[in-house]
């Protein structure tokens, strides 16, 4: 595998970091495009199958291990499998598009060592884990199980951060979209100099 520039954006979930990838693919000179996981978890809300995910059981998901078809996956919670498809980077990569990823900083960080020189990885922090906390609370998609599940596995993921290329404190969701702009700009031009 080997083509366009990948774009990772890692964080706990409720950081704010769907709302800047979604900034971003918005940005038409960035000539984005949203890189679909694969998932075994249940859908939410107005989710849509191969937009938001591909959505699958979760002996599909297995099945998909054993044939080798994924870049990287992960058991992100019990039974809720996340990951991505080398099919689809390949597909975004042939119709000449940067990949941008919404994934787990396990996730993230694998796909970093495997494309060292392609990838930017961005590790968007929260304020703190209180406001995680009340942002999910916010958010109401899930059970106070899930929440409680989310904000445990928040604490881990903070301490990988100095693992990443660059940390977007989202303090101030404006000043983190633009933050965002810039870095991912100043990255995708790096090769044209
Ligand atoms: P959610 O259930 O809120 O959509 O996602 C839960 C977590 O799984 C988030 O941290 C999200 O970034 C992560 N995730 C989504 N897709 C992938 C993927 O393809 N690989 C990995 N490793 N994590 C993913």
């Amino acid at each position: 595998m080997k083509g366009g520039k990948l774009i990772i954006f890692s964080a706990p979930s409720g950081s704010g970091k769907t709302t800047i990838v979604r900034h971003l693919l918005a940005q038409p000179e960035l000539n984005l495009a949203f890189s679909v996981s694969a998932t075994s978890r249940p859908r939410r809300g107005k989710e849509k199958n191969k937009e938001h995910y591909y959505f699958m059981s979760v002996s599909e998901f297995k099945n998909h291990i054993k044939n080798d078809d994924f870049l990287e996956w992960e058991e992100v919670y019990r039974d809720n499998f996340y990951g991505t498809l080398k099919s689809e980077v390949e597909r975004l990569w042939a119709e000449g598009k940067n990949v941008i990823f919404d994934i787990d900083v396990v996730g993230g960080l694998r796909i970093k060592k495997k494309f060292p020189d392609q990838t930017l990885a961005v590790f968007v922090k929260p304020p703190s884990v209180d406001e995680l906390k009340i942002r999910l609370k916010k958010r109401s998609t899930e059970s106070e199980d899930k929440i409680n599940m989310r904000i445990a596995k928040a604490s881990v993921e903070l301490a990988t951060a100095p693992q990443f290329d660059k940390i977007i404190k989202n303090y101030d969701l404006d000043v983190a979209l633009e933050e965002a702009v810039d870095l991912v700009a100043s990255f995708i031009a790096e090769d044209k100099e």
